[in-house]
């Protein structure tokens, strides 16, 4: 619906793809910004959604995507661009290959800064082969909260909603209206909607603080089928925490088991010793357990635009909302953004990007 020309966009999730898509189409007056979700980014302890437990750095995860790659890309500028303001930090990295890789060609070279393939000396004992280079992390922490404040400040409302159906949420944008699907696991149980194609990656992780852990670890992450991903990721200064290392960790496809398991957390510190040893360090000061679900998504991230139709009913199974007002009848543009899996922050800038060339390209076709 438009308010004095304005279009009116609802944002359904306040994940960090959900508040980065906010930051985006916020910066356009044309439209009135509107973020409704279940788990709200002041939520900082709640399970029920991804984003607080994140890294959060740039990795290199699986093999080359050239529609990831641009993301990523994006992302990893953007974030590069923030460490001037404290948001973001440089760290540098080394990430341990046991494979037959070709690595002076790998597929991320470009998109990191600084990369080189490893030396012998630079090697933990029992890893054969790395290449280093710089990465950025951000701390959620405090990143969450942060782009929480500039949305605040550009009258980007929030309030605090657990929509049961696909009908109910496109309701909320209203005829004329957009919007934006970005509910992470939530896509999955979305009546009407109920994409089965997400599923959870249940992640455990160790929060520690020791300035020595200053480098970002890790053994390959994203190969084959193992559970464990082992990484150690420095991150920037948060009020809330100071300067944090976060240990990791678990990588269980289709696990939805939220709690803490003491078994996972001796892996982890086992595994991240072998790779730093000063992480078995008496300094080493161990503050929080913690675990999360990555919502990721057979076949990759979903970010496409359709056009549904108000009302758009499915009483047999629940009430919805404003469903038979008859102000409510037209048509909705929606874009989705969900199944961002293990790289959530790492894609968010990119992926934010294309659903605004969605929503711009949709509302103004001959421009386009
Ligand atoms: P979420 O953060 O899950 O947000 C979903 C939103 O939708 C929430 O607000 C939720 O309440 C809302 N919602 C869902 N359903 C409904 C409904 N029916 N009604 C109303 N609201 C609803 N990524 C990186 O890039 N780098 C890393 O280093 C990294 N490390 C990670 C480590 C761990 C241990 C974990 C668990 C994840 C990690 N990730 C990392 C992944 C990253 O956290 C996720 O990809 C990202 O947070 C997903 O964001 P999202 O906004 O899509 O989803």
């Amino acid at each position: 619906s438009s308010e004095a020309g304005k279009t009116q966009v609802v944002v359904l999730g306040a994940g960090v793809i959900g508040l980065t898509v906010a930051h985006v189409l916020s910066e356009n007056p044309k439209y009135k910004v509107k973020v409704v979700a279940r788990d709200l980014p002041e939520d900082l302890d709640s399970q029920g959604f991804a984003s607080p437990w994140a890294g959060a750095n740039w990795s290199p995860m699986g093999e080359y995507n050239e529609r990831t790659y641009r993301w990523e890309k994006t992302t990893f500028d953007k974030f590069w661009d923030m460490i001037s303001s404290g948001l973001a930090i440089a760290s540098p990295s080394r990430v341990f290959y046991d494979e037959r890789k070709d690595l002076n060609a790998m597929w991320y070279k470009d998109l990191v800064r600084e990369f080189r393939v490893l030396g012998e000396n630079e090697l933990p004992a029992g890893f054969k082969r790395g290449v280093g280079f710089q990465t950025v992390s951000v701390c959620p922490v405090s990143y969450l909260p942060w782009i929480t404040k500039v949305l605040a400040s550009r009258g980007v409302e929030f309030a605090r909603k657990k929509v049961a159906s696909y009908g109910e949420a496109a309701a909320l944008a209203g005829a004329n209206g957009v919007l934006i699907n970005a509910t992470g696991l939530g896509a999955r149980s979305l009546i009407g909607l109920e994409d089965k194609d997400v599923y959870p990656i249940r992640g455990q992780t160790i929060v520690v603080e020791n300035p020595k852990l200053n480098e970002f670890l890790c053994t390959e992450l994203g190969a084959g089928d193992s559970a464990d991903a082992t990484y150690i990721i420095p991150r920037p200064w948060s009020n809330a925490i100071g300067f944090t290392t976060i240990l990791g960790g678990k990588y269980q496809r289709d696990n939805w088991d939220t709690s803490f398991s003491p078994e996972d957390a001796r892996g982890i510190l086992e595994r991240c010793t072998a790779l730093a040893p000063a992480v078995a360090d008496k300094e080493t000061r161990i503050l929080k357990h913690n675990v999360g679900l990555r919502p990721a998504r057979r076949g990759g991230p979903r970010v496409e635009a359709e056009w549904v139709d108000l009302p758009r009913k499915t009483e047999w199974l629940t009430h919805e909302e404003h469903a038979s007002e008859n102000d409510t009848k037209g048509t909705v543009l929606v874009v989705h953004a969900y199944g961002f899996g293990p790289a959530g922050y790492q894609m968010s800038w990119g992926a934010a990007e294309e659903v605004r060339s969605l929503v711009d390209a949709h509302l103004n076709p001959n421009q386009a």
